[in-house]
Parts: structure tokens; C-alpha cells; sequence
């Protein structure tokens, strides 16, 4: 079974947030003073969350992947992992990780049936991590070892450009993506946390990175390439043989063409955009009804709702910053 949305795109990848709780404060993700935390009896169960894993595999989601807040912080996280695995038609499970954890995490999680990795990496010089996440990029890196350790997959490396904030580690990041031999993504900042985040001033486009690459290295267009279900452009740097990913939510007119996701956030609302309010309640049904052919249905509806395009370029105003979403 497939499910084709109103646009005739197939949609077989779901995200799902797991908390939206984090161990990190990245400047672009949770707000200054966020008081929005979710109730702990919001978030699904991992009995939940396999539920809606199972109904969304019947109904042809092949690829999953859990987010957040950052998924690692949930103590359950491995027993989640494995109830995925052993729902039949679950084709991929991947992780979206700032890597504090993973150094410990790494192989149970692959061990559990997780099989790819996006590691997020805004910088390398320990100050402008810290100034960015909060977090300490000593731990990241020794999680980003533990993975490639472990045997995913894949994994990869993302990066959120911020113009004055990290544009200066855009060159030691691919020198560290060189030496791990990993994919490189550089995202454009997108408007979903409190509008001061997002300003002219500090938009870096993907066109300016790749012009600041090309200074380094030479890019060489991969039109071909596809590394797991993200809308990134592909380039490969000629000398350092590292494969760069651009995604240009703001930027590139084309982003949602090809757009086969959905999103679950942490508390229960099937949200069929990232870059668009709609979200459908689906916990309430969850804990209302043993019933699953009325989950099935509101997965249908969010499909009916999925639209043409996100709204980032038309002054769009984010109602709930990405940790409650789910990246
Ligand atoms: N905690 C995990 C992590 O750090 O990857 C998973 C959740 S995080 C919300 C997922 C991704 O969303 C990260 O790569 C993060 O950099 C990206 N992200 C968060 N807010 C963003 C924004 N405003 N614009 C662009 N990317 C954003």
C-alpha cells in the first residue's frame, strides 16, 4: 500500500519527535526563557509510539525517524528502537541526535535496529558550539566516533548556517567530515523559533556557503544523488572528496517537490508540514480508542491536508519552535 497525497507525492517517511524535551538551547531551535515544555503525560508512551509505527507501516510509511527535543534524552529510547524494528513493512529507522549522548549510545542503538544517524554539528571550536548549543562538542565528537564505531549506515553531519555565528567553521567542518569520510548538510535557517532568531542579518543562504566553499575547493554538481529522503542538493568538494548537502528551505523555489514526510510531534499531532500550522490530534484518538481504523483515518486526513508548499517565505509566524515540533 501507498499513500499519495492531493499533489500525487508518495508520503512513506514519517518523523516522529519523541519528547520535546533537549539536553542542549540551540539559538534557532528553543526560544530565550521557553516556559511551552509539554506535560511528561503528553508525550506518547513507547507503547504509543509503536501503536501509531505499526498503523502507519499498514498504511505504507516505509522510513521513520525519531527526533525532538533530542531523542536520546528519553530513558526508553532503546525499548522504542526495537518495538520499531519488529513492526513489519518498517523499512529504515533513523535517529536526528546533537550527539551528547551517543558516545554511550551508539551501539545499543544500533544493536536495537537503529540504522542511520544524523548527527547535528553547528561547529567545531569549542567556544562557538557553546555558544550556540550550550552544549560541549567534546562529547559530540566522541559520540560522532561511537557511531561510525557502531557501523550505521549512514551517518551524517548538519549544520544550520548563521551568518557572523558559524560561517568561519564551515571549512573545519569539512575538514572533520574529510577525515570521518561522512556527508556534510548545511541547512538555511528557517523561521521556527521566535522571529529575532531569523533576521536578514544573520540569513545565510546555501548560494553564500557554497560560494565560501568554492574558495577552498571546487564543487561538483551530484544531480544523481540521493542520501536517504531529505530535499538536499548535493555537491561534491573535489579535493577533500567530501559530499555536501545544501538545503535551501528558503531559498530553493523547488524545496517541496519532492516532499514525502510527515511529522509527528512529541504530543501526539500529526503534522502533515513542517513550514505550516495545520496538525491533526491524533493522541486524543490514541487514548480514546483500542479502535485502529480511526487512527488510519486520521493519518488519511492529514494526507488530504498535506499542501502544495511551506509557508516559510510569506512572513510565516511560528506558532510552536521547532523542539515541540521535531526536526
Ligand atoms: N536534538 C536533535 C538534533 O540536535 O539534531 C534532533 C532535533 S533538532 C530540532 C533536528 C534538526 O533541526 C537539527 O539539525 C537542527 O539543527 C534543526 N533545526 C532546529 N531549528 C532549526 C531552524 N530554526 N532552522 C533550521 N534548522 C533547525
Amino acid at each position: 500500500m501507498t499513500m499519495n497525497d492531493t499533489f500525487g507525492r508518495t508520503v512513506d517517511y514519517l518523523r516522529i519527535s519523541i519528547t520535546d524535551r533537549c539536553n542542549e538551547r540551540c539559538l534557532y531551535c528553543m526560544p530565550e526563557g521557553y516556559k511551552g515544555w509539554e506535560r511528561k503525560e503528553e508525550h506518547l508512551t513507547a507503547d504509543e509510539i509503536i501503536r501509531v509505527v505499526r498503523i502507519a507501516a499498514e498504511l505504507g510509511f516505509k522510513k521513520f525517524r525519531l527526533t525532538g527535543g533530542e531523542p536520546l534524552v528519553r530513558a526508553d529510547i532503546l525499548e522504542i528502537v526495537r518495538g520499531m524494528k519488529a513492526i513489519p513493512g518498517v523499512e529504515t529507522i533513523g535517529l536526528s541526535t546533537n550527539g551528547m549522548k551517543l558516545a554511550t549510545l551508539a551501539g545499543p542503538l544500533r544493536e536495537a535496529g537503529s540504522r542511520t544517524v544524523n548527527v547535528s554539528l553547528d561547529a567545531l571550536d569549542p567556544e562557538i558550539y557553546r555558544k550556540i548549543t550550550g552544549g560541549d562538542v567534546a562529547k559530540v565528537v566522541a559520540g560522532i566516533r561511537a557511531a561510525v564505531a557502531a557501523g550505521f549506515e549512514r551517518v551524517k553531519l548538519n549544520c544550520v548556517l548563521m551568518r557572523h555565528v558559524n560561517e568561519s567553521e564551515l571549512w573545519p567542518l569539512v575538514l572533520f567530515a574529510a577525515e570521518y569520510r561522512l556527508p556534510l548538510r548545511l541547512i538555511e535557517l528557517m523561521p521556527l523559533t521566535s522571529t529575532e532568531v531569523l533576521t536578514e542579518k544573520n540569513f545565510l543562504p546555501c548560494g553564500e556557503a557554497m560560494r565560501l566553499l568554492g574558495q577552498k575547493d571546487e564543487l561538483v554538481p551530484q544531480p544523481e544523488r540521493q542520501l536517504g529522503n531529505g530535499p538536499a542538493r548535493y555537491y561534491l568538494l573535489k579535493r577533500t572528496g567530501v559530499l555536501v548537502g545544501f538545503i535551501g528551505a528558503l531559498t530553493n523555489e523547488h524545496f517541496c517537490e519532492q516532499c514525502n514526510k510527515m511529522r509527528l510531534t512529541s504530543d501526539g499531532k500529526i503534522r502533515p508540514c513542517l513550514g505550516n500550522h495545520g496538525e491533526i490530534d491524533l493522541h486524543e484518538a490514541l487514548r480514546r480508542t483500542e479502535d485502529d481504523a480511526v487512527l488510519r483515518e486520521l493519518f488519511r486526513e492529514a494526507m488530504r491536508l498535506k499542501p502544495l508548499e511551506h509557508q516559510f517565505r510569506h512572513q510565516y509566524q511560528p506558532f510552536r519552535p521547532m523542539t515541540a515540533i521535531g526536526g
